[in-house]
């Protein structure tokens, strides 16, 4: 085996640490009955010993990243495995029907899980998933399987696994967290994306890295290139390129307050930044970022164990709006569903969730849980300039039902006397074919568009944005993406509107050319690439990245675009 890998890089960066394997097997658990009732007994005993010292140390970890209020989670949790009835249970099993370890707590956790989804209340219904988490640790430890919490990590590390989900990565300290190299994944994936915001170096797509590599090693990784080492021969190279990297980061930085300008003087595109939550706004805000193009509100819902209030999102939106001082923040109502899971709710099973039930489907079908979040965003603009934007739209009437719902909750706001802001936009993402195709009269009604090129090229090519195996089919630079890119945009401006895009393509250095000389006004992207992305405007004219646009979209295939942008900026 070589120790060379080549994955997908995800994230920038340079990095040489020790590895931490995150290898969370599936839990199996055997029918076999125990013969050594005791040894069983003293199993859950200590299993549940070692889980609530896990808690515990988690709540304090979660207390000062997260706040008192979500750090209460992990205590709920512990107190789940102090309930003396749930350990009776546990017992009884084992004594009375000789049942192992392992096979009572899940009978005894299945019984409880039931029990609560079964109540009408939503609150005991969300209780339900809190008994899963907890008693599935438990079981890891009693079948001695690995239980990883990555808040707890307190060294410097590279993280290897099959993956990381948006909370899990969620966790994550970049004080020592200093990379991740993952089986699965792409530039678009959740993961990558939550990296790049919290300038975390990740290669992904690395297939067989979490077999290949085992305790104690050191792994070396480029988040640009997607290359991986491990336990390098030549670590001094490795360090060469660290230098540099963080040198061409030092230069960037100059740019931190310029204004954002063309070689001729053009000071018409806007550099932004998407953002997952509140804490991220300091990093655009210290990249030089003109707006917030991107408040990926899921991660609100996300990151807890209930649909946060009216109260609790109007709290968040603030915050942002706030720092933001003055600079448009753009907010996405909730884009769930698809791979965005929530803990306290169960989507109903499709055979495509990314096709399905997700996003401004399900908001316009649960109005009680969109009427909260409206509100709360509302209110909000009283603060500063907020947009609203919708995602997954798909037909004017979704756009024009989303948008009368704001209206209405606006009047009821005013009639209950809140001030709501006067630079209030609404707005839609375009990440649906049908909606770039129909722009133009998207672009009567929508106060902006901002292209989500993630889903855009995913849905338009037909290939996975989260699959490996066909990464070739995900080509922003197709002409047939680049021709839906033209139709927004000019949609947008016959209606005197501006385009944007949040979609990760809008802080490709390969891409942003083509994207001024096909006009896009604002470009949202990790705050990591807007200083870059001002570097490359500053070193173009209008007319050549027209030119290099009309010239590609006369082009056949995705290499022959790329070809013309490599040609143009050879010299830059
Ligand atoms: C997109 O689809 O391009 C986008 C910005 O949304 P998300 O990546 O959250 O789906
Ligand atoms: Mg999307």
């Amino acid at each position: 085996m070589s120790n060379k890998l080549s994955g997908i890089g995800a994230s920038n960066g340079i990095s040489i640490a020790k590895v931490y394997i995150l290898d969370e097997q599936p839990i199996v658990i055997s029918e076999t009955k125990t013969t050594d009732v005791e040894s069983e007994l003293s199993i859950i005993s200590s299993s549940i010993e070692k889980a609530k010292a896990d808690l515990l140390s988690l709540q304090g970890i979660a207390k000062e990243k997260l706040g008192e209020e979500k750090a209460a989670i992990f205590e709920a949790h512990a107190s789940i495995l102090e309930d003396p009835a749930m350990a009776e249970e546990f017992t009884s099993l084992v004594k009375e029907q000789n049942y192992n370890a392992a096979k009572a707590i899940k009978e005894v956790a299945d019984k409880y899980m039931a029990m609560f989804e079964a109540m009408d209340d939503d609150y005991f219904k969300e209780r339900a998933a809190d008994i899963k988490d907890v008693t599935e640790r438990l079981i890891r430890y009693v079948l001695n399987m690995p239980v990883a919490d990555l808040a707890t990590i307190n060294e410097e590390v590279i993280i290897v696994a099959e993956d990381l989900t948006p909370s899990q990565t969620a966790q994550l300290n970049p004080k020592f967290v200093k990379g991740f190299a993952c089986n699965i994944g792409g530039r678009t994936s959740h993961a990558a994306i939550m990296a790049r915001s919290l300038e975390i170096p990740a290669v992904l797509g690395l297939k067989t890295i979490l077999h290949d590599v085992k305790e104690g090693d050191i792994l070396a990784l480029n988040g640009e290139t997607g290359d991986v080492e491990i336990n390098p021969t030549d670590k001094n190279e490795w360090e060469k390129l660290a230098n540099e990297f963080a040198k061409e980061k030092d230069e960037l930085k100059k740019l931190k307050d310029q204004p954002t300008l063309t070689k001729d003087g053009f000071d018409g595109f806007v550099l932004e930044g998407n953002i997952g939550s509140p804490k991220d706004v300091e990093a655009v805000l210290e990249n030089g970022g003109e707006a917030v193009g991107l408040f990926r509100s899921e991660f609100l819902y996300m990151d807890n164990d209930h649909f946060p209030t009216e109260e609790e999102q109007f709290v968040s939106y603030k915050k942002v709006v706030d720092e933001m001082n003055g600079k448009l923040t753009v907010i996405r109502t909730l884009d769930i569903g698809g791979d965005k899971k929530l803990s306290y709710f169960s989507f109903p099973e499709e055979m495509n969730p990314f096709l399905g039930y997700r996003a401004i489907r399900f908001t316009l079908d649960r109005k009680d849980i969109f009427k909260d979040q409206i509100r709360a965003l509302l209110r909000a603009s009283a603060f500063g300039p907020v947009g609203i934007m919708f995602p997954m739209i798909a037909t004017v009437d979704e756009f024009l039902a989303a948008k009368q719902f704001t209206l209405d909750c606006k009047a009821d706001l005013e009639k209950e006397g809140h001030k709501i802001g006067t630079d209030l936009e609404i707005g839609m993402m375009v990440e649906i074919p049908a909606a770039a195709v129909n722009a133009e009269n998207f672009a009567k009604h929508a106060d902006f568009f901002s292209v989500g090129t993630n889903d855009l090229i995913q849905y338009t090519m037909a290939a996975d944005r989260m699959s490996e195996n066909v990464t070739y089919l995900y080509q922003p630079y197709n002409p047939s993406i680049l021709k839906l890119l033209k139709m927004t945009i000019d949609g947008a401006h016959k209606h005197g509107k501006w385009a944007g895009m949040c979609g990760e393509m809008a802080g490709e250095p390969d891409a942003i050319p083509l994207l001024m000389g096909l006009g896009l006004d604002a470009y949202s992207m990790s705050a990591t690439s807007i200083l870059k992305a001002r570097s490359i405007m500053s070193k173009l004219t209008l007319k050549e990245t027209q030119e290099l646009a009309n010239k590609a979209l006369e082009c056949e295939t995705s290499d022959q675009v790329i070809k013309l942008v490599k040609e143009l900026m050879e010299n830059k």
